[in-house]
């Protein structure tokens, strides 16, 4: 083992959360190391369903929680412009829906008075006409409709923009490298002993360890001998590698719950369920039953959702703060930083609970319990600090790929990554080859991920640049793929090929929940006819 490394603090987690805490005191001045056992984003918040929002629901039963989620959503989406994208919804309403037109607008309207702080649109009443005219897909039964707005975001490259901004501003951030116990002296936390990408032992020694795991925050704190309780639920989505509809549009599940088919930029994503989860976290399955719930609620708006084929889905298990006697629908989306000195762990913070929508006032909140702490003045700056990529406007993507020599659409697809930087991107490994017959994704920006975004699997590939999310779910480029990053990682001809046979099974996995027997006979086509053949 190697000699333990000196911090400021220690931050436990690559999620959305952990990596705003690590960027935070990082620009506060503070030395920071950020560990993570998976790859920047990989639980929850990549699960998540893309959104940045303020919770038109919540304002039933936590309307705080809404206010301070579009305020935090309006700094968000300034400071990550290049990530979010403006996502228009329909809510339908149907002759025996619980919430008439009259009710669904007056919830509106009420939302209204927030959405300005996160820079989105006010509702408009459509007549079922106008609605159906705008998106033909509705119901034939719809009365009316109303309109709403949200963000959509790419959670992956949110949280390693964070993990980004932190590196440049001096952090250390290590992905697949797990905690596996505290170091305690007496009563106090004074390091974290962790396990690396190499499988290497080594110990770090911080004057405070934040505890910012999500829905393994548990877990963690069990290794200071603390008890945090969490109330996690479980969430699965649907996703289709394309928009099916002009609108995302809300509906209604056989027991009452809001469902959402969002259209994001390039694909679709139907969720989500909500259901308390004792399981495994490490080992999230999605079930058929869940699928068919998705989708039975939302064929009631949308009849032709069947006839779509999915390639994939996505489990999470939102770190949800505990409650005693509420549906998991009803739970409060708050968080709490809990400072644990009084209960023998001093030095130990846990910033529990909470949304991807609000992650940055999370982390403000906690990084000034850090500062309190080890009585550093500095005051936070990340409400307007921009993320990296976003500090000036982005040149027309046009003019980038004529210049470039690249499809336009990969430029497109290039800046929503990495905003302002996206020539340097394509600058790198000299090639402007794609990788992807039907997404465009380039070589240069795999070789870039590479060398510069601690890209070191297949899966890390498929989070910093997309690869395989496109129709062919892999089956064209994961050969492609394997060869690039394998060229660039020094992996012999058998790593390759076991690095794709792993990543394409993966992949497998993720489809497997819903493939119909149409589904299933294709699969069986594909692998006869050699198109897996590596
Ligand atoms: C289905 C679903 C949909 C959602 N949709 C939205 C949405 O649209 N908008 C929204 O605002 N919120 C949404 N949420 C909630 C939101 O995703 C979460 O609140 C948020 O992403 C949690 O982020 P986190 O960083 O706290 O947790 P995570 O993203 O889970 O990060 C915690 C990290 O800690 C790591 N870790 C754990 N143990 C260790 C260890 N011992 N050593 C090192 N690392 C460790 C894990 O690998 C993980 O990456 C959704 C949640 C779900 C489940």
């Amino acid at each position: 083992m190697t000699a333990p490394s000196a911090h400021d603090v220690i931050v436990i987690g690559g999620g959305v959360t952990g990596a705003g805490v690590a960027r935070d005191l990082s620009l506060r001045g503070l030395s920071v190391l950020l560990l993570e056992k998976g790859d920047w984003g990989a639980g929850t918040s990549g699960s998540s369903s893309w959104m940045i929002h303020g919770g038109l629901r919540y304002l039933e039963f936590d309307w705080d929680t809404t206010r301070l989620s579009c305020i935090d959503a309006g700094n968000i989406v300034t400071i990550a412009r290049n990530l979010v994208s403006r996502i228009a919804f329909i809510v339908p309403v149907l002759p025996h829906d619980v919430n008439n037109i009259e009710r669904v607008e007056t919830a509106l309207e009420i939302y209204d008075r927030y959405q300005p702080f996160k820079h989105s649109h006010l509702h408009r009443r459509l007549t079922a006409e106008e609605a159906r005219q705008v998106e033909p897909g509705l119901t034939s039964e719809l009365v009316g409709a109303v309109t709403m707005e949200e963000w959509g975001v790419d959670p992956h490259r949110l949280v390693f923009a964070n993990v980004q901004d932190a590196v440049v501003h001096g952090a250390r951030a290590l992905n697949h490298t797990a905690v596996t116990s505290l170091i305690q002296d007496g009563g106090k936390v004074i390091g974290v002993r962790y396990r690396g990408a190499d499988g290497a032992m080594s110990e770090a020694r911080a004057r405070v360890v934040v505890n910012a795991a999500g829905p393994w925050v548990p877990e963690v704190g069990a290794m200071a001998g603390v008890h945090v309780e969490l109330r996690p639920a479980k969430g699965v989505h649907i996703v289709y590698p394309h928009r099916i509809s002009n609108f995302s549009i809300s509906a209604e599940s056989v027991d009452g719950r809001d469902l959402l088919m969002m259209a994001h930029a390039g694909f679709t994503l139907v969720g989500t369920t909500d259901d308390d989860f004792y399981g495994d976290l490490d080992s999230v399955d999605v079930l058929e039953d869940e699928v068919d719930y998705l989708l039975q609620g939302i064929e009631r708006v949308f009849p032709a959702i069947r006839q779509y084929r999915p390639v994939r889905t996505t489990a999470g298990v939102r770190p949800t703060l505990f409650k005693w006697r509420k549906y998991e629908d009803e739970l409060s989306r708050r968080h709490e930083v809990i400072d644990h000195s009084g209960e023998g762990a001093d030095g130990l913070i846990t910033i529990a609970g909470g949304k991807l929508s609000m992650y940055r006032v999370m982390a403000e909140e906690t990084s000034d319990a850090v500062c309190r702490k080890l009585g550093h003045q500095a005051a936070c700056t990340t409400a307007t600090q921009p993320l990296p990529g976003n500090e000036s406007e982005p040149e027309p993507a046009a003019a980038l790929a004529s210049r470039c020599g690249v499809p336009a659409l990969a430029v497109m697809r290039l800046q929503s990554r990495h905003g302002t930087d996206a020539e340097k991107v394509l600058d790198e490994g000299g090639t402007s080859r794609l990788v992807c017959r039907c997404e465009p994704v380039t070589e240069a920006e795999l070789i870039h991920a590479v060398r510069h975004e601690q890209v070191r699997t297949l899966g890390d590939a498929f989070r910093r640049v997309g690869l395989a999310s496109g129709p062919c779910a892999g089956a064209t480029c994961t050969a492609r793929a394997a060869e690039v990053v394998g060229r660039e990682l020094g992996w012999s001809v058998a790593r390759t090929r076991e690095e794709a046979v792993a990543f394409r099974r993966g992949l497998w996995l993720g489809r497997a929940p819903v493939l119909d027997s149409t589904g299933w006979a294709q699969e069986e086509l594909a692998l006869g006819a050699g198109a897996y053949r590596l």
